[in-house]
C-alpha cells in the first residue's frame, strides 16, 4: 500500500482546491430519503422523491453529471424533469444555474429543515446514440443517479441516503444493494453513502430469474436476468456452467475478491441496446434478448467477463483522473488503456478460458480486432493517447468515417498491446511468469469491501517491472504515441501467430454481421454498408481513406443503390467482388448522395478478403496457452 500514499495526498489536496467552502445550509448530519416509484416504467417515465434535511439559507442542489463508468458527462439532464421543491408545508422557487445545467440555485426559508423534492426521469422507447433506455413494458433497470440530487459541494461518500422503491404488480427485482425490509408496497434498502447507493443500480421486470453461479462458496455470485419474455431466461446448463467457470477463473486470475457479494445485472432485450456498466458489487449488463437462445450470440459475447473483470481494474484500482470526489467533477480518461484496454484483454481472454468462446472462435475475433485496427488511417493524425483523452467525446461519435475520426480504440487496441506485455513477461521469465502474476498484484492483493485504490502510469511501470525488468515506460509510451503505419501487432506474432486476409469469411465477423446487419467488404473494396430496412437501409457507414472505394468517390452517408446496374443485395455485391478478381473491367457502384445519383467504378480485383490468424511455423503456440482454462473445471449442473 505504500506506493498509493503520495497519491493519497495529491487526492486530499485536489479536493481542498476544487470543492468550494460548504455553507451552513448543507452541513445536515441526518440521513436523505430517496423514495423511487418505478410504477410508470412502462411508460417510460421514473418518479422520485427527494427528503432533504437542510439548514435556513443559500443551497444548491446538483444532479450528477459525470457518471462512473461511462468516462462522461452523460447524466441525462435533458431527461430530469418535473422539478418541484417544497419546505414547512410551501412551494420553494429554483433557479438553474445559467451556465451549469446541472445546478439548481434555492434559498431555504428561515425554520426550514427539511426539503422536500419531487422529480422525474423520462427514458426514450429504444436507445440511440445519445439517449439510453432504461425500461420497456416487461423491465426497467433503474441507474439511481437517474433519479438524484444532491448538495453541491458535498462528497456522495460521506452523505447517508435511505433509499426505497415502488415496483409495478408482481416485478422481480436484483441489485447488489442491501435490503433492509421489504413488503407487498415497497423496498427499503440500509441506509447507505450515496456513492454506494449510485454504484449498485436494479433490475426489474415481469419475466426473472436469478441463477446461482457460485453455489455454496462465499462470496456469493448470482446473475440476475430479465428479459421481454420468458423463453429468453432459459440458459442451458452448458451456458451455466460457463458462467460458473467465469467466476473460478477470476479468483484463479486475481487470487482475491474486493466485493461483499457480487450480482451480474444481465438485461435481454433488443429495445435497451448492447451496452455495459461496472460497479464495484454489480454489473449492468444489457445485450440481445436471444443471449442465452442463440449459441453464436453468447460465445461471441464478452459482456459479463468485461464488466465482472472492471470490479478489479476500474472499480478497485482507477487511474487517478477517474478517482473523482463527486458527481460534477471532471474526469481525466489518459489512463483508459489500462482501464478499459486491460479489461478488453481480459475479457476476451476469460471468455475463452471459462468455455464461452470456442478457440477458433477466439482466434477469428482477435483476428478482426487485429485487422480493423490495422486498417485505420485516421492514426496518422491522433494517436492512441489522443483517443483515451478523448473518451468523453468519442463515445457518442457516430460510426460514420470512424476510420479517419477513430473511435474509443484503447478497448481493443489495449487487447493488442496488454497481449504483447504478456508475451514479453512469458518469455523474459521462461513461461515462469505472465501478466497473470501482474493483475493478481496489482488488482488483487487482499480481499477487502469495497475501495477505491487509485493509480498513475507511474505505478502501473513500476507494478510491471516487479514481476518482469524491462524497459515498459518506453514500450507503453511508444505505443500510446504511435502514428503507425499500422497497429501494434507484435504481441500476435510473441504468441506464435500472423495475421492473414484469404477469401474464406471471418466466422466472428458473419456472426457479428448477422447480428448487427452490418456488411463488410472493409479489406477488400473498403467500407460497411446498411444491409438492413429501415431509415438506415443501404447506407454506407464508412469508407476507408485511400481505400479502391474511396479512391473511386465513395464516402459515408450515401446510399447504395446498385451493383453492375443490379438492385445491391450483400449477395450480389459479393459476387461482383468475386467475378472482378479474374476481369479488367471496375465493379460499378450506383450510389445515391441525398437526392443525386452517381455511378462509381471501382477498380479492384484482389477478390474477397477477410482476416484470420495462421501459425507461425516452428513457433511455440502461446497464444492457446494464454487462452486456456486455468482454474479447477466447474462440472455442468443438472439443475439451477
Ligand atoms: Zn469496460
Amino acid at each position: 500500500m505504500r506506493r498509493f500514499h503520495l497519491y493519497s495526498l495529491q487526492i486530499l489536496f485536489f479536493f481542498t482546491v476544487i470543492i468550494p467552502k460548504l455553507s451552513h445550509a448543507q452541513i445536515a448530519q441526518n440521513p436523505a430519503h430517496l423514495d423511487v416509484d418505478l410504477r410508470d416504467a412502462p411508460k417510460h417515465i421514473f418518479h422520485a422523491k427527494l427528503t432533504l434535511p437542510v439548514s435556513p439559507g443559500p443551497l444548491t442542489l446538483v444532479y450528477p453529471k459525470w457518471i462512473p463508468g461511462e468516462h462522461s458527462p452523460t447524466g441525462p439532464i435533458v431527461d430530469f424533469v418535473g422539478l418541484r421543491i417544497s419546505g414547512g408545508g410551501k412551494d420553494i422557487a429554483w433557479r438553474r444555474d445559467d451556465v451549469d445545467m446541472y445546478a439548481f440555485h434555492l434559498e431555504v426559508p428561515a425554520g426550514v429543515e427539511t426539503l422536500n423534492a419531487t422529480f422525474d426521469c423520462l427514458s426514450p422507447a429504444e436507445t440511440t446514440n445519445t439517449r439510453e433506455a432504461a425500461s420497456t413494458d416487461k423491465l426497467a433497470v433503474l441507474n439511481w443517479y437517474m433519479l438524484t440530487l444532491y448538495p453541491q459541494g458535498r462528497r456522495p461518500d460521506e452523505l447517508t441516503y435511505v433509499a426505497t422503491l415502488r415496483l409495478p404488480p408482481d416485478w422481480k427485482y436484483g441489485t447488489a444493494l442491501p435490503v433492509a425490509k421489504q413488503s407487498a408496497e415497497q423496498i427499503e434498502f440500509l441506509p447507505a453513502p450515496l456513492n454506494t447507493i449510485i454504484d449498485s443500480p436494479v433490475i426489474t421486470g415481469t419475466y426473472f430469474r436469478d441463477i446461482d453461479l457460485s453455489p455454496g462458496q462465499s462470496p456469493a455470485h448470482t446473475v440476475h436476468v430479465a428479459a421481454d419474455g420468458p423463453a429468453p431466461l432459459e440458459a442451458t446448463p452448458a451456458e451455466v456452467q460457463h458462467l460458473r467457470q467465469l467466476v473460478a477463473e477470476t479468483g484463479a486470475l486475481f487470487g482475491a475478491r474486493h466485493y461483499r457479494r457480487y450480482d451480474f445485472l444481465l438485461t435481454l432485450s433488443d429495445r435497451l441496446g448492447q451496452d455495459g456498466v461496472e460497479h464495484h458489487e454489480s454489473s449492468d449488463n444489457r445485450t440481445e434478448e436471444a443471449y442465452f437462445l442463440d449459441p453464436e450470440l453468447f460465445e461471441t459475447s464478452d459482456l459479463l467477463a468485461h464488466e465482472f473483470t472492471h470490479s478489479w481494474n476500474g472499480k478497485y484500482r482507477r487511474p487517478i483522473g477517474l478517482a473523482t470526489p463527486d458527481y460534477q467533477t471532471p474526469m481525466k480518461g489518459d489512463l483508459l488503456w489500462v482501464y478499459e484496454g486491460l479489461t478488453q484483454y481480459y475479457g476476451v481472454m476469460l471468455s475463452a478460458r471459462s468455455g464461452m468462446t470456442p478457440p477458433g472462435l477466439f482466434r477469428e475475433s482477435l483476428a478482426s480486432t487485429a485487422a480493423s485496427l490495422n486498417d485505420r488511417p485516421g492514426r496518422i493524425w491522433r494517436n492512441l493517447q489522443d483517443t483515451a483523452i478523448s473518451a468523453q467525446i468519442l463515445y457518442s461519435a457516430p460510426p460514420e468515417w470512424a476510420s479517419w475520426r477513430r473511435g474509443v480504440d484503447y478497448y481493443d487496441e489495449g487487447t493488442l498491446i496488454w497481449l504483447e506485455a504478456d508475451t514479453i513477461i512469458r518469455k523474459q521469465s521462461n513461461g515462469k511468469k505472465s501478466l497473470d502474476d501482474f493483475c493478481r498484484r496489482f488488482e488483487g492483493g487482499d480481499s477487502t469491501g469495497p475501495k477505491i485504490v487509485p493509480y498513475t502510469f507511474d505505478d502501473v511501470v513500476a507494478a510491471m517491472n516487479e514481476i518482469s525488468s524491462y524497459d515498459w515506460r518506453t514500450f507503453f509510451t511508444e505505443r500510446l504515441n504511435s502514428h503507425g503505419p499500422g497497429a501494434p501487432l507484435g504481441g500476435l506474432e510473441g504468441s506464435g501467430w500472423k495475421l492473414v486476409f484469404n477469401d474464406t469469411p471471418n466466422e466472428f465477423e458473419r456472426i457479428n454481421e448477422a447480428a448487427t446487419q452490418v456488411m463488410s467488404v472493409e479489406y477488400s473494396l473498403g467500407f460497411e454498408v446498411h444491409a438492413t430496412g429501415g431509415e438506415d437501409s443501404d447506407r454506407i457507414v464508412d469508407v476507408t481513406p485511400g481505400s479502391p472505394a474511396a479512391v473511386a468517390g465513395l464516402a459515408p452517408g450515401m446510399r447504395l443503390v446498385a451493383v453492375n446496374g443490379r438492385r445491391w443485395s450483400p449477395d450480389i455485391l459479393r459476387d461482383a467482388i468475386r467475378r472482378a478478381k479474374g476481369s479488367s473491367d471496375a465493379i460499378e457502384l450506383l450510389a445515391a448522395n441525398g437526392d443525386f445519383f452517381h455511378t462509381y467504378r471501382v477498380d479492384y480485383h484482389g477478390g474477397e478478403q477477410y482476416a484470420h490468424l495462421e501459425q507461425i511455423n516452428g513457433r511455440n503456440d502461446l497464444l492457446s496457452d494464454i487462452a486456456k482454462m486455468k482454474a479447477p473445471a466447474v462440472p455442468v449442473p443438472t439443475s439451477y
